[in-house]
């Protein structure tokens, strides 16, 4: 029985931008602007068979630098 980690901050919980995995084109530009590398291919192709990617919520800063940079409408939304 190892000891249980501390609660995060709750307010944290939340703070994310997320990829809507049908949106996305795959384009890639929202992955060098973030700066907490926390933008991942997603595995296989979405409902538009293109590749996509997808954001680690739990490493998120919520910066917006994604949502700026990303050239497709409606792929990132802030959670
Ligand atoms: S979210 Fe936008 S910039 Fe990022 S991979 Fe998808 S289409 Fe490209
Ligand atoms: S909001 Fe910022 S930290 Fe979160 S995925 Fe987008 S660029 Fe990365």
């Amino acid at each position: 029985m190892g000891a249980v980690p501390p609660p995060l901050v709750p307010g944290l919980l939340s703070m994310s931008y997320v990829i809507l995995k049908d949106a996305c084109e795959g384009v890639a530009d929202c992955v060098p602007v973030c700066p907490v590398d926390c933008i991942h291919p997603g595995d296989g192709n979405n409902a538009k068979g293109t590749n996509f990617y997808f954001i680690d919520e739990a490493v998120c800063i919520s910066c917006g630098a994604c949502l700026a940079a990303c050239p497709i409408d409606g792929a990132i939304e802030p959670d």
